[in-house]
This record gives C-alpha cells, sequence and structure tokens, in this order.
C-alpha cells in the first residue's frame, strides 16, 4: 500500500510550487493583438479589436455628412452595400471572438493560460494534481531567481562521498536544473549567485516527528489548562512562529505528528507562500481510546469540561469508532493519520508501556487510512503494544521503546521504520531529575528513558530503517538537530544520522523529490560550517538555507 502513498504525497509537493507563472499575460504580448486586413492593430479588450470601432465611427460621419435618415438615399448604393459588408464581417469576427474566449484558444499550448486569447489567472487554473496548492502564490513567488549555488561541498543525501568543487543551479520553479563542476553551467541571465566557499551543502533536513502548534509546558496540567483555555487561532499564531524557527534551523520539510485541526491551516498558509517555514505533513488530531495517552482531557473532573473529546478530536472506540476518527482527520486534511498504541510518559494515569488500542481497533485504523492512501504512525513506547501495530500494518513506530530482538526482526522483515526519538527521552528524563515533572510522569521518564536508548542501539545493529524525528514541542522548536548530535552520541555514524534526516525520512514519508541534491529534486538545502561527517553538531547552526530554491536564511 505504500505506493499510492508515494504518488499522492509527491503530487501534493510537487503542487506546493504552483502557480509561479505570471498570472496575466503582459501588456505588450503578441497575443495581445490581431492581425486584420495585414495590418496588427492593438487589442482592445478580449475579442475586440480597433477595427470593430471603425464601423460606427464609419457610419457617424456618414450621417453627419448626410444630415437625416431619409437623405442616406443619395449615398452611393456601392457605398451603402460597403457599409453592410463591413458590419457583418465585424459579427462574424465578434461571434468567432466569443467563441474562442469560451473554448480557450490553442489548447495544445504547455499551459493552460499560453495563447488563450482570454487570459485566466493561473490561480484559478492549478495544476489538477491536488486541491491544497491551487492557492494563490504571493508576488514574491512570481517573481523568484533562478539560483546558483557556487563551489560547493556536496553532501548529496544519497550516502555517498563528498564531492568537492561542484555548482548547483535551481530554476525559476525551484527544481535543482543541474549538478556540474564549478565553472562548467552557464549562468542564465538575472540569476543570484552564492559562492559558499568550499562549504559543506546537504539537502534541506527533513525532521519526521514534530508537533508545531505545542511548546513546552512546565507541568502536565499546565498543558491541560493551556490546550482547554486556547482556541484555534491561538495555536496556528503559536504554529506561525514555530514553523519559522523551524526552517531557519534548516528543517525543509515536517511530519507533524499530533496536533489539532489548526494544522490544515499552518500547513496550507506554507503552502500558500503566506507564511515562511517547513513544508507540513499533518495528521491533524491523533488517535487514541478513552482515557489514553491521546486523551487530553484524563483526570479533569467531567463538570469543568465542556464536553469529553470524541472522534473529531481524535477520541474514539472499537474498530467502527476508530474509523469514523480516521475519515474525519482525513476529511479535515490529514496526509497521514496518528495513533497512540501505547501509553506515554507525560500523561497521566496510563501506564508508559501499557497497550491502549486493541490489535483490531489498529487493524481498523490502518485498513481505513490505506483505503484512502495514507500512511500510520503509531506513538508506542511498550513491546506488546509496538507489536500490535507492527502487525497491523503501521508504517512507522515512533519512540519505541522497549524492543526486543523479535519485534526489531519483525520490523525490520516488514519494512517498519523507526523514529526513535532519543534527544527528547533525555530532555525530559533531565526535567524529571530536576523536579519538573508530576510524580506519575518523572517515574515513566526516569524508567523508559534508558530503554529507549538501548532499544535504539539494538535496532541500529539489527538494520531496521531509522528516520530522523525530534518530538519538538516538548523542547524548543529550532534545536530539532540536536536529536542527529544524540543518536550520534548513542553510536549512530554521522553519515547515516545524516541519510537518516535526508533520504531515509523522505522515504517514510513518501515524498519522492525531496531528500537529496540531484537533478528534478526540489531546491532544498542548507549550507554549514564545518564537516558534518566528522561533527554532527555543524547541522545545528546552517548558514544558508533554501527551499524549493528560495533563500530563508543567508548567513555567508
Ligand atoms: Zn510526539
Amino acid at each position: 500500500m505504500s505506493e499510492p502513498v508515494a504518488d499522492r504525497q509527491a503530487s501534493l509537493n510537487a503542487g506546493s510550487t504552483a502557480s509561479l507563472r505570471p498570472a496575466t499575460a503582459p501588456r505588450d504580448d503578441p497575443e495581445d493583438a490581431c492581425t486584420w486586413f495585414g495590418r496588427t492593430w492593438p487589442r482592445l479588450s478580449a475579442g475586440t479589436t480597433t477595427p470593430s470601432v471603425l464601423v460606427p465611427v464609419l457610419v457617424l460621419v456618414l450621417r453627419l455628412f448626410f444630415g437625416h435618415r431619409q437623405d442616406m438615399r443619395v449615398v452611393p448604393r456601392h457605398l451603402q452595400r460597403l457599409v453592410r459588408s463591413v458590419a457583418l464581417c465585424q459579427v462574424v469576427l465578434a461571434v468567432l471572438a466569443i467563441g474562442a474566449c469560451t473554448t480557450g484558444a490553442k489548447s495544445e499550448s504547455s499551459s493552460p493560460n499560453e495563447g488563450a486569447v482570454c487570459p485566466v489567472p493561473d490561480q484559478l487554473v492549478g495544476t489538477g494534481e491536488t486541491g491544497v496548492s491551487d492557492l494563490p502564490a504571493t508576488m514574491d513567488d512570481l517573481h523568484q531567481a533562478q539560483l546558483l549555488i557556487r563551489g560547493a561541498r556536496l553532501i548529496d543525501g544519497s550516502g555517498g562521498d563528498p564531492v568537492v568543487g561542484v555548482d548547483l543551479l535551481i530554476d525559476a520553479r525551484g527544481t535543482i536544473a543541474a549538478i556540474e563542476a564549478s565553472g562548467t553551467i552557464d549562468i542564465p541571465a538575472g540569476a543570484e549567485v552564492i559562492d559558499v566557499g568550499g562549504r559543506s551543502v546537504l539537502p534541506g533536513l527533513i525532521d519526521a516527528h514534530t508537533h508545531l502548534l505545542s511548546e513546552p509546558a512546565g507541568s502536565y496540567p499546565e498543558l491541560v489548562v493551556r490546550t482547554r483555555h486556547e482556541g484555534e487561532a491561538d495555536r496556528a499564531l503559536r504554529g506561525a512562529a514555530n514553523a519559522w524557527a523551524t526552517l531557519r534551523a534548516g528543517f525543509t520539510t515536517v511530519r507533524n505528528v499530533g496536533g489539532t485541526l489548526a494544522d490544515r491551516a499552518l500547513r496550507d498558509a506554507i503552502i500558500g507562500g503566506r507564511l515562511p517555514g517547513p513544508r507540513m505533513l499533518i495528521a491533524n488530531f491523533a488517535i487514541g481510546i478513552t482515557g489514553g495517552h491521546c486523551d487530553l482531557s484524563n483526570s479533569i473532573n467531567p463538570e469543568k469540561l465542556s464536553h469529553d473529546p470524541d472522534f473529531r478530536e481524535g477520541i474514539a472506540d472499537g474498530p467502527d469508532g476508530v474509523r469514523r476518527a480516521v475519515r474525519y482527520q482525513i476529511k479535515q486534511g490529514a496526509d497521514l493519520i496518528k495513533v497512540c498504541a501505547t501509553g506515554g510518559v507525560l500523561s497521566q494515569g496510563d501506564g508508559v508501556g501499557a497497550p491502549q488500542l486493541t490489535p483490531e481497533e489498529l487493524r481498523a485504523i490502518v485498513d481505513e487510512a490505506n483505503r484512502a492512501e495514507r500512511k500510520v504512525a503509531a506513538h508506542a513506547h511498550g513491546n506488546q503494544g509496538i507489536r500490535d501495530a507492527v502487525e497491523a500494518g503501521v508504517h512507522s513506530i515512533e519512540h519505541g521503546s522497549v524492543l526486543d530482538r523479535p519485534t526489531v526482526a519483525q520490523m525490520r522483515r516488514r519494512g517498519v521504520f523507526l523514529v526513535p526519538t532519543t534527544y527528547v527521552g533525555r530532555v525530559v528524563e533531565e526535567a524529571a531529575n530536576r523536579g519538573l515533572l508530576s510524580p506519575d510522569s518523572a517515574e515513566k521518564a526516569k524508567a523508559i528513558a534508558p530503554k529507549m536508548r538501548e532499544s535504539f542501539q539494538l535496532a541500529y545493529k539489527s538494520g531496521v530503517k531509522i528516520a530522523n524525528g525530534s518530538d519538538a514541542g516538548v523542547f524548543p522548536h529550532g534545536d530539532n538537530a540536536r536529536e542527529l548530535a544524540e543518536m550520534v552520541a548513542l553510536g549512530m555514524t554521522p553519515k547515516d544520522a545524516i541519510l537518516a534526516a535526508t533520504s531515509r525520512a523522505a522515504e517514510l514519508l513518501g515524498l519522492a523529490d525531496i531528500g537529496q541534491l540531484a537533478v528534478g529534486f526540489r531546491g532544498d538545502l542548507i549550507v554549514v560550517d564545518g564537516d558534518p561527517l566528522q561533527d554532527i553538531s555543524v547541522l545545528e547552526a546552517p548558514m544558508l538555507v533554501v527551499k524549493d530554491g528560495r533563500v530563508y536564511v543567508r548567513e555567508l
């Protein structure tokens, strides 16, 4: 079931740069004129040419000259016939012009606008590939220049050795058009040239586990109170700030796994060019059981709640109930489905390792998501919950804190990704040690963090596919790359950490044109000082961040 998902999401990505052409034909466009009696006449408006005005002018002159209508009899017959013929021709021309306007002339053109008699703004035409990408482009997008990155040490995200002395050309649509030895690409007129002086150039980084609408809370009750007080507008605005912090940190794509319906507003504002931020795949509300990890009303007196959360907020029970919850998140624009297969650390009253969704419910969720060509990401700490989720057919295990050899073997066999979130494990463990968590959460954090590190090492050594995911939102956005340093500290090679944040993560997301720097891929890249293959932490301070060929950060 992964192929249709990959295709759908790849087209979503490609559609994100739609409408880069001018919205209307320029005024001096030769198409904006017509030839009549061997001369080129300016077109006054669609379907109306200068000769159109000649008939009434001619009639007016004749009337002025000959006075009253009865005097028209003195007009020579051949001149009267000429006037009538010209008038008839004009009627025929007008009908033809209206027909051309209605059907769109020159339908063989590559663009729906090219050569059309009546120019239509491209925003109204769209790409036909996806609904969400048809949003209006900004003026900046309309005037995006080509970009030449000169003198790169290229780490292309494929796992190959770095190549020095490379130039990359990104075209005006944000696609990589050429990668050649330095100085050999003809620089197109008007292209912006950035000489990176031999620094390392990598694909824009990918974080497969974020919560852009969330920020760290001092405690679980504080998180719940904030959640209950805020509206979707508050969350969307916070998400806008966090999206910029994430992009500035070099992450050009994220998978937002568990938020609210404001996810869609944020994703679409970024696609539409109204906000700077990473390309987002969204899950909307995570799906879980009543009283489970995803139920933010746990331990709150129901008298204080306006309502118990239901399928609209991802809380559902039984196979039919969870199917309805999946359908609702997809109806509201979800690109993937996130489930809570087990308890969690920061939620109250649930064992961190306890299975929550039943195998039957998990199978129903995966089936429903696959029908809609969506992947499923499963939050899972305990071993039984992980196994249930893997057997149900989820595409990734998030956290995966308690893995054993049989489970790891099963994940490898089925191609299930692990998104280990090792850095947040350490953050929460330190918060517990400093007395910042509730006694319940502190106990769970201290118990689970060492197991999470061991499980990551077991999975990595066993060859399970690993995608980078930070859980940013539990810690400040912008610190996303610390996950890479943590994985390297636990034994992963810097090269594999880079793969986890580039081509491997792109594979999990099902986006076929990001995660590598190669011709035809999106123009997403970062430039860092130093060699990330020697010191992975240099990725925490990118000097240049480019997404879809547009420069967002330039500090060199
Ligand atoms: Zn999370």
